[in-house]
């Protein structure tokens, strides 16, 4: 195999040789290294650098798409010409080992240094096997659980020749109208945090040379999930003060874990976009944060800041480079413009070679130049990729994911018997099962609701099948909502005939099963919606079953928070599935039936309203809150004269079929100091018929800050498992890290003074103590 050494071999000095074959020894112990580190390649680094020509280096920057997924408008043709010039230093969206191993190839033997490309992909939340879109993902609060998931993406994703994937997505937002909160883990910065971690742990493991690992790029960095109004890729306007205390942390938790990439986000930060903004990317990131590893833009970020407003290319390819981006995905705006850039004393020498440093550095730890195949194994699909241990264990996590949202008298878990009536546009349509973003997804692999229904309930019990409506009244609207291969074939009878057909399948149950709400592509990239209702259709279907007087269970499938305020009034249960994965139908199942009992609490805050949006639970108290319990409306306080602040369901809220009751609150002492510890414990007894889990959540209140404080933080939680009947007490620590935020300094302080503990079953508990924070 001629790979970068044996070139070398011939250029270089024995000396040199023997210090590039020892990289991959070194690179099992630096993950990564922080910024007052010495970059533990840059001998080997400046080795290659020393070889390169000007084009060489800038094509280390260049990062095409491969065709094979196309997610803006710019195109990159002839790649592997491209690459046999050195133009290109990785690829993305390519799938299937053989492709991969023919184009690096064509790198490794073709170009004139042999420098190994980086192979990226979105495996977003899973590879083949798919597991819930992230936001369900979160729900399950499970951090071990979430990890594994990265680890199991990567083991699959590295066997099919990816070593980079472009996640985990972090981006705060409460701002359901914006299509991406499906791709992101909700509102809270602790719990995302906490997430970013597990994920970037997940995927990178503590060897990245190891071929079962892979890059992890931590994105939009930053702020890209709060978008004005909600609508994707808009103007973002923030105050530092809640970048840092209420955007900033998971993106920082993901570099404190030695993410290996960066994406910048295509909004601007404090007027400047992203992948201009060198406060942001250098400052900021590598400067404060100690980040030591590559910024790519998003796709086509540095041409879109014409539109933005900031110069023609080689004006903003320039400011891209200065600010801190290291590779420009598809854009072609560094490749194509820093020579003249350079000529015209626009950027040095240097700015280019510390671009390409970070890259080769990359590859480095990957371990591609010591063998840049060791992601091609062709045999490793067939034992690694949706295998029938990977999908048994996505069928766990999809079942952990969801979130039980009503269950009046009892109605859910359904009996194994009887006749079911499965009604609902999305009750047998495997390709919408994965949801968003789901590129190595096999979309008509996965198991549909009717196939799951079937296959757990066996002959024990009779069902029936009506698909009752489309998915939209509007047959263009309705095209948008179900593209990308997530067809749901319209059918063309009237929508009477379709209701007619479902009321006769309604008639025969004993129960109906409601398969409603969005389609998979009503959220995710370029998704943002104005009407948070599920569309009229389904509502109309929905009334018509709930008007045959039999019990109705809504199995509400959505990328984001819904305005289901009517759906609560009437539907006696309803399991909110998110897009559970490939092994929808099996997971939707087997909570249905009681065989899992659901455990999972929502991330992001459901509101009443599209007018209440944004809403979040950690939100500040004003000069003039409400002054009553009820929400009850007061003039000349802060609330809406036609509906009550609160939300239709709360943060960190979800039912399970038993009940938990939470008794012996205390706290270890009444004052902390700040070297020392606050013990917090809380029994939970599981009172009710089932055995089950209980997500057990604890908040501070800080009462008297220099800043003003929310009114509630998620800083700690525990997922138990309790047996019917069993009780357990669950113990918490808070030290003054749990009590800093940033001032108005932008320091990480806590302040002295009293702060308020709570622990309970989701953000609105009010069992509460007090203690002081001394001097
Ligand atoms: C998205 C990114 C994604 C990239 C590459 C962009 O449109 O914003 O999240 O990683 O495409 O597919």
């Amino acid at each position: 195999m001629k790979t970068l050494s044996t070139t070398l071999k011939a250029i270089a000095t024995g000396v040199f040789v023997v210090s590039l074959l020892s990289c991959e020894q070194e690179a099992k112990t630096k993950n990564s290294f922080n910024a007052s580190q010495k970059n533990p390649f840059e001998f080997q680094v400046d080795s290659v650098l020393g070889l390169m020509t000007l084009e060489e280096k800038l094509g280390q920057l260049n990062l095409p798409s491969s065709g094979d997924i196309t997610t803006g408008q710019a195109q990159s043709s002839n790649i592997a010409q491209k690459i046999e010039q050195g133009q290109v230093g990785g690829l993305f969206n390519i799938k299937s080992v053989e492709k991969i191993r023919e184009v690096q190839r064509i790198a490794v033997e073709k170009s004139r240094l042999k420098i190994p490309l980086i192979f990226g992909m979105d495996v977003i939340h899973g590879y083949e096997t798919t597991f819930p879109i992230p936001l369900g993902l979160s729900a399950s609060w499970d951090m071990d659980m979430i990890k594994k998931t990265a680890q199991m993406a990567a083991q699959e994703a590295t066997a099919d020749g990816i070593n980079w994937t472009f996640s985990p997505m972090v981006d705060i937002s409460r701002d359901p109208r914006w299509g991406r909160v499906s791709e992101g883990n909700g509102e809270d910065p602790y719990l995302a945090s906490e997430i970013a971690k597990a994920m970037v742990e997940g995927y990178q493991g503590d060897d990245l040379t190891s071929n079962n690992t892979m890059m992890a790029c931590v994105k939009h960095f930053a702020l890209y999930g709060a978008p004005e109004a909600g609508r994707d890729y808009n103007t973002v306007d923030m105050s530092h003060i809640r970048m840092y205390n209420e955007y900033f942390p998971p993106y920082k938790a993901a570099v404190d874990a030695g993410v290996g990439s960066v994406m910048a986000s295509f909004n601007e930060v404090d007027g400047i976009p992203a992948t201009g903004n060198k406060w942001l990317m250098t400052d900021l990131l590598r400067h404060d944060w100690g980040f030591n590893g590559f910024v790519v833009t998003d796709y086509t970020g540095i041409p879109e800041m014409i539109d933005h407003g900031m110069g023609n290319l080689q004006q903003v390819s320039a400011l891209a480079l200065k600010a801190g981006i290291d590779m420009d995905m598809v854009g072609e705006g560094l490749s194509g413009t820093l020579k003249k850039s350079l000529d015209e004393g626009k950027v040095s020498m240097e700015d280019i070679d510390t671009a390409v440093k970070r890259i080769l550095t990359a590859k480095f730890k990957l371990g591609l130049f010591d063998d840049p195949y060791k992601y091609c194994d062709l045999e490793r699909p067939k034992k690694d990729v949706f295998t029938n241990q990977n999908r048994a264990f996505a069928r766990k996590v999809s079942a952990e994911s969801m979130v039980l949202l009503k269950n009046d008298n009892n109605v859910l878990p359904l009996k194994k018997s009887g006749t079911i009536a499965l009604i609902g546009p999305l009750a047998n349509t495997a390709v919408n099962m994965a949801g968003t973003w789901s590129v190595a997804t096999k979309q008509d692999k996965s198991n549909p609701v009717l196939e799951g229904l079937k296959t757990v309930v066996g002959d024990q019990a009779n069902i029936l099948y009506a698909k009752g409506s489309n998915v939209d009244y509007d047959v263009d609207y309705e095209k948008r909502i179900t593209m990308f291969g997530k067809e749901i074939p319209r059918d063309n009878r009237s929508d009477k005939e379709l209701l007619n057909e479902a009321l006769a399948v309604a008639a025969k149950a004993d129960v109906i099963v409601a398969a409603i709400g969005e389609s998979a592509e009503l959220s995710g990239e370029s998704s943002s919606v104005t009407n948070l209702q599920i569309p009229q259709v389904q509502r109309d279907l929905l009334d018509a079953l709930l008007q045959t007087g039999k019990p109705v269970v809504m199995v509400l499938f959505t990328g984001r928070p819904l305005a289901i305020v009517e759906e609560n009034e009437k539907v006696p249960a309803i399991l909110n599935v998110w897009f559970p994965g490939s092994e929808a139908g099996l997971a939707i199942s087997d909570v249905l039936f009681g065989d899992v009992n659901p455990s999972g609490k929502l991330t992001a805050t459901f509101p009443m309203n599209v007018g209440q949006v944004p809403i979040f639970y950690n939100h500040k108290n004003t000069g003039r809150p409400l002054s009553n319990k009820e929400g009850k409306f007061e003039k000349f306080r802060s609330n809406y004269l036609d509906v009550r602040n609160e939300p239709l369901y709360p943060f960190g809220y979800g039912l399970s079929y038993t009940k938990f009751d939470y008794s012996n609150f205390n706290i270890s002492a009444t004052s902390l100091a700040m070297d020392g510890t606050l013990n917090v414990s809380v029994d939970v007894t599981n009172s009710g018929d089932y055995d089950g889990k209980e997500v057990v959540q604890l908040y501070i209140r800080d009462l008297v800050g220099s800043v003003t404080r929310p009114v509630k933080e998620l800083k700690g939680f525990q997922k138990i498992e309790l047996k019917k009947g069993e009780t357990k007490t669950v113990n918490f620590k808070l030290t003054v890290e749990d009590l800093k935020f940033y001032n108005s300094d932008l320091d990480f302080v806590a302040e002295p003074g009293t702060f308020q503990v709570f622990v309970g079953t989701d953000s609105t508990t009010e069992m509460m103590k007090e203690f002081e924070l001394a001097k």
